[in-house]
């Protein structure tokens, strides 16, 4: 990186003036946190910083260990730490997920965390910002990647249902974002039965309740005193399609929702029936055209397929680097 101020290191991304991490693997002293994920937002740091969503969820999923000290700070304002001015700015990736902004010294450097560009009303969308160097993501950075129309994906499932109403259907969805984004866009296209929850999926669930984010009405699995699940749509962890708890469903229907359902090798590798492609993650498409509407003086890419964004990239003539920060899987795709 040219920016001699913001450097990789072991722990992550790190602000040498502001003696800070951005979503470090190993715990540190003192860090920001673009957004709730467990791949971004690990437990055992000292202080950190980040919106109160991203707090109050660490909270909620780590218990006491979530950190020594928390810090919550609303998007929009700034705050300055040793001669670095700080933005948190929405990314639109699940609720309280946000971009970090950095001006030191007049450079302005923004880390995009995991964003994405369409509407989700489960949380604030994506704020364009900008910078002299973007930091993106490249989760979906290929061509090959434009993600299919949401609600056109969710509609899939509902018409299988009417279809099929002797069976059960098992989707699976990740515990935070997915899980609740689907449910509002099953909601928003009129499905207002029961939603069975897997016990895993209650507690975000109920934050986003919390939050008035309505769901309509939801159950845990677990207070159904039936072993007849026909006509009922179960949501679960995508591990449990496959594990011991989910042997009680007979008659099923086995669904995931996830970007990398357009990839069919893995849908066959999940033996999935029923693949519903939504991402919180920006496609191809969706990186370039943020990359275009921030025009920013460089591009550092991270997190993913960094080779096929940065050559497109250097075609156009845009000055990039790959960053290949480490430790960042797909929770959260
Ligand atoms: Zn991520
Ligand atoms: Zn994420």
């Amino acid at each position: 990186m040219n920016n001699n101020w913001l450097i990789k290191k072991k722990e992550g991304l790190y602000c040498i003036p502001g003696d800070f991490y951005i979503d470090p693997i190993y715990p540190v002293n003192s860090a920001l946190i673009t957004h709730s994920h467990t791949d971004h937002a690990r437990p055992g740091n000292k202080k950190i910083l980040g919106t109160s969503d991203t707090i109050n969820i660490m909270e909620l999923r780590y218990g006491n260990n979530y950190c020594q000290y928390s810090q919550k700070i609303e998007c929009g304002k700034l705050l300055k730490i040793r001669g670095v001015n700080i933005k948190f700015i929405p990314a639109g990736h699940i609720l309280g997920s946000s971009q970090i902004y950095l001006e030191y010294k007049g450079e302005i450097v923004v880390v995009s965390g995991d964003y994405k560009r369409r509407k989700d009303i489960t949380c604030d969308s994506f704020e364009v910002s900008k910078c002299h160097t973007f930091i993106t993501e490249a989760t979906f950075g290929l061509p090959i990647f434009s993600h299919p129309n949401d609600i056109h994906e969710t509609s899939k499932l509902i018409k299988s249902i009417s279809e099929n109403s002797d069976y059960c259907h098992l989707i699976g969805v990740y515990a935070l974002g997915k899980c609740q984004r689907f449910i509002t866009l099953l909601r928003k296209l009129g499905f207002d039965d029961v939603i069975y929850l897997h016990g895993a999926l209650m507690k975000i669930s109920n934050y986003y309740i919390d939050r008035k984010i309505d769901l309509g009405e939801l159950r845990n699995i677990s207070e159904l005193k039936t072993s007849d699940y026909s006509n009922k749509l179960v949501l679960c962890p995508p591990s449990s399609l496959s594990d011991r708890w989910s042997q009680r469903f007979r008659k099923v229907i086995k669904g995931f929702v996830s970007g990398w359902m357009g990839i069919k090798q893995r849908i066959k590798q999940k033996n999935i029936q029923l693949p519903i492609v939504i991402s919180d993650h920006a496609d191809w498409n969706e990186i370039l055209t943020t990359i275009e509407e921030i025009s920013p003086e460089k591009v550092l890419v991270t997190h993913g397929r960094e080779e096929g964004l940065l050559s497109y990239l250097k075609q156009k003539k845009v000055t990039c680097n790959a960053l290949n920060l480490i430790g960042f899987e797909d929770e959260d795709d």
